[in-house]
C-alpha cells in the first residue's frame, strides 16, 4: 500500500493532518509554499488556545513546529497551482516541482480580503497592512486605524493601543460585533476611538500614508483622519482555488466536506480555514486537521492496493 498522504499548508490544521497521519505509520508531506506555522505567527496574542492562559502567536507557532520537528515530518517548500486526478492517482503541480499521491488533504487556510479603495494597492506595505504584529512597531507613537469591528479587528487594535496614543475602529456595523470581552476591553481603553457605521473611502500620502478618508453611513457626511497606518481586518477568503474539481466549493469558494472531512472527490480531503465551516480558528482547524488524517488513512487502506 502507498503510504503517502500529501497535505497542502503548513498551518495548525495541515500540522495536526501530518502528525496524526505520521504516528499512525503513513508518510505525510507537507507542500507549504510561505513559512510554517500559517497565520499564527500574525496573531498578536492568542487568549483563546486551551493549554495557553495567553500565548504570542509566534510562541505558539514554534511550539506546533517543534510538534513537526519532533515526529520528523518533512516540509517541501513550494506552492501548489493545480490539482487533477488520473484514476486513482492525485497530480499535484507545484511552481517548482510536480507531486503524486493517492490521499490528499487541503488545508491552505484563507487569504485576507481587501478593501478595494483608492490608495489600497499603491500603500500596500507603505503603511497599508494586514499584520499589525508584523509592521505595527514601525508606526510607534503616530496615529493608526484598524478597519473592521471583529474579535480578530479588536484584538489587533488593542495591541496597536500599546504602541501609540491613538488607534481609531473603523466599523461599518452600527455596533461591534467582536467577542464580548474584547468590545468591553477596547471600550475601557481611551487610546482607541471606535467609529461605527463608518467606511473607508480613500487611503492618500506621498511615500507612506498620511491619511484616509471615511464616510458615516447614515449621513454621508464626509472627513479625513491624518494616521499613518491603517491594519485591514475585513474578513477572508478561501486558498483553495488550485482545487478546481467539479462541485466542491460552496458559494463562497470554500470548500464543502461532511464531518469526516471528506470532499466528492475520493481521497481528497480539507481541514482548516479553507473548508465551508462555522467558526474559522485554531481549534477547529486542528480538529479538522486530526480527523482529515484518519480519514485519510482509512481511505487508503480501503480504496488503494
Ligand atoms: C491576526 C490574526 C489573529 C488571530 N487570532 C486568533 C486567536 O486569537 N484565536 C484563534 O483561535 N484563532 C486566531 N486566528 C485565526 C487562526 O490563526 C486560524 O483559524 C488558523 O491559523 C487556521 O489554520 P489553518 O491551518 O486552517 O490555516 P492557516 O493557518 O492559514 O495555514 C494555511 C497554510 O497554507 C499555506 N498555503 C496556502 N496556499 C498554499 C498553496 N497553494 N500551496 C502551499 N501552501 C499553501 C499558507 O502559506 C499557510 O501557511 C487569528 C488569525 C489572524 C490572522
Amino acid at each position: 500500500m502507498n503510504k503517502d498522504i500529501i497535505i497542502i499548508g503548513c498551518g495548525p490544521s495541515g500540522i495536526t493532518a501530518a502528525i496524526y497521519a505520521k504516528r499512525a505509520g503513513y508518510n505525510p508531506i507537507i507542500i507549504e509554499k510561505y513559512m510554517p506555522g500559517g497565520k499564527l505567527p500574525l496573531a498578536h496574542k492568542i487568549d483563546n488556545y486551551p493549554g495557553y492562559t495567553s500565548i504570542k502567536g509566534s510562541d505558539l507557532a514554534t511550539s506546533f513546529i517543534d510538534s513537526l520537528n519532533e515526529n520528523h515530518i518533512a516540509i517541501e517548500f513550494d506552492e501548489i497551482i493545480e490539482i487533477s486526478k488520473e484514476k486513482d492517482t492525485f497530480i499535484l503541480k507545484g511552481r517548482y516541482k510536480t507531486y503524486s499521491s493517492n490521499a490528499v488533504i487541503v488545508a491552505s487556510g484563507t487569504s485576507d480580503k481587501k478593501l478595494n479603495i483608492e490608495g489600497e494597492k499603491q500603500f500596500f506595505g507603505k503603511g497599508v497592512s494586514t499584520c499589525a504584529v508584523c509592521d505595527g512597531q514601525f508606526f510607534k507613537g503616530k496615529p493608526m486605524a484598524v478597519i473592521g469591528g471583529n474579535s480578530k479587528a479588536l484584538e489587533e487594535a488593542i495591541y496597536l493601543s500599546s504602541l501609540t496614543d491613538t488607534v481609531y475602529v473603523i466599523n461599518k456595523l452600527s455596533s461591534l460585533d467582536g467577542d464580548e470581552i474584547l468590545v468591553d476591553k477596547i471600550l475601557s481603553i481611551p487610546q482607541i476611538k471606535v467609529l461605527n457605521g463608518t467606511i473607508p473611502l480613500k487611503i492618500e500620502g506621498e511615500r507612506t500614508v498620511t491619511s484616509l478618508e471615511i464616510e458615516n453611513i447614515d449621513t454621508h457626511e464626509k472627513s479625513t483622519l491624518s494616521l499613518n497606518a491603517i491594519f485591514v481586518y475585513v474578513g477572508s477568503s478561501s486558498n483553495s482555488s488550485f482545487a478546481s474539481f467539479k462541485d466542491i466549493f460552496d458559494e463562497k469558494g470554500y470548500i464543502i466536506t461532511n464531518e469526516k472531512m471528506e470532499t466528492t472527490v475520493d481521497g481528497l480531503f480539507a481541514a482548516g480555514d479553507c473548508r465551508s465551516k462555522y467558526l474559522r480558528q485554531i481549534v477547529t482547524a486542528t480538529s479538522d486537521g486530526a480527523i482529515a488524517a484518519l480519514s485519510a488513512i482509512n481511505y487508503l487502506k480501503k480504496s488503494v492496493e
